[in-house]
């Protein structure tokens, strides 16, 4: 994953929603995060900074949700949180489980400064990432 383009691209897509908004910045942003999306958020914090200069987000709090890996065992028709690196279901043992949570990348919710009233816009709208 490329963390910087991956920063660049929810930065745009996030000042797209404050200009939609007539808002001149934002306060906060955050995220969702799947643990098997391949994203560090580390490095997203990293590159969070150089991404946003300039930008309506420059100076904004990320926020950062990492989401746990989950399997839909169609055996007894649970779904259920796993480790990543077990996917069987913990149920029954099944091992032919369907990935339902954990490669997510979501933009979940943004914080505009408009004027003096902050407002927040819940959105969970898939980020756009961008193919590099
Ligand atoms: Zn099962």
């Amino acid at each position: 994953m490329h963390e910087l383009s991956l920063c660049q691209s929810l930065v745009r897509q996030a000042s797209r929603v404050a200009a939609e908004h007539g808002a001149r910045s934002i306060r906060r942003i955050s995220v969702r995060i799947g643990l098997l999306s391949g994203v560090e958020a580390d490095l997203m914090l990293h590159a969070f900074p150089f991404a946003s200069r300039g930008t309506a987000a420059e100076g904004a709090q990320l926020d950062m949700e990492l989401c746990p890996v989950r399997v839909y065992c169609p055996q007894c028709n649970r779904d259920s949180e796993v480790p990543s690196n077990h996917l069987n279901c913990p149920h029954c043992g099944y091992w032919q489980t369907h990935l339902s949570g954990g490669e997510e990348l979501l933009l979940a919710s943004i914080d505009l400064g408009i004027e003096t009233d902050a407002q927040t816009l819940t959105s969970s709208k898939p980020w756009e990432v961008p193919h590099v």
